[in-house]
């Protein structure tokens, strides 16, 4: 498994990790298979989307800052019960295909973090499965 971290800068913040992800499946020799990206958080979470336009980023943070209102009479006293529900809606982990050492995206996909609580230190763990 590889480890690597990254430090968000707003509260809410989309940060691509294509080139971290493809660098850990470079260094584990992983050739053919599958990666299984892994986010060890409770108010941070992981999506695929495009990777051309940033206001699709923009656009997805807009509308779960609607859906999910950082102050709404929540029990959770630690405040960041928003962060914890966008979470579990963007979900701890993603897989992609692996082939040729390479992690098999569409061409307009991009691999983000979510961060929904920051700025923080996060961290970010991947797992290689061999298809031999
Ligand atoms: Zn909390």
């Amino acid at each position: 498994m590889k480890k690597f971290s990254l430090q968000t800068s707003s509260r809410t913040d989309f940060i691509k990790m294509d080139r971290q992800i493809a660098e850990a499946i470079a260094e584990m020799g992983l050739t053919e298979g599958v990666a299984t990206i892994f986010i060890p958080h409770t108010t941070a979470g992981i999506t695929i989307n495009e990777n051309a336009d940033p206001d699709v980023t923009a656009d997805m943070e807009l509308v779960l800052d609607r859906v999910v209102p950082w102050s709404g009479g929540y029990r959770h006293f630690e405040g960041n019960t928003a962060a914890h529900v966008k979470a579990s809606m963007m979900g701890s982990s993603a897989q992609v295909i692996v082939s040729g050492g390479r992690p098999q995206l569409g061409t307009w996909q991009s691999i983000y973090f979510c961060e929904f609580d920051g700025p923080r230190t996060r961290q970010v763990w991947v797992k290689g499965l061999s298809e031999q």
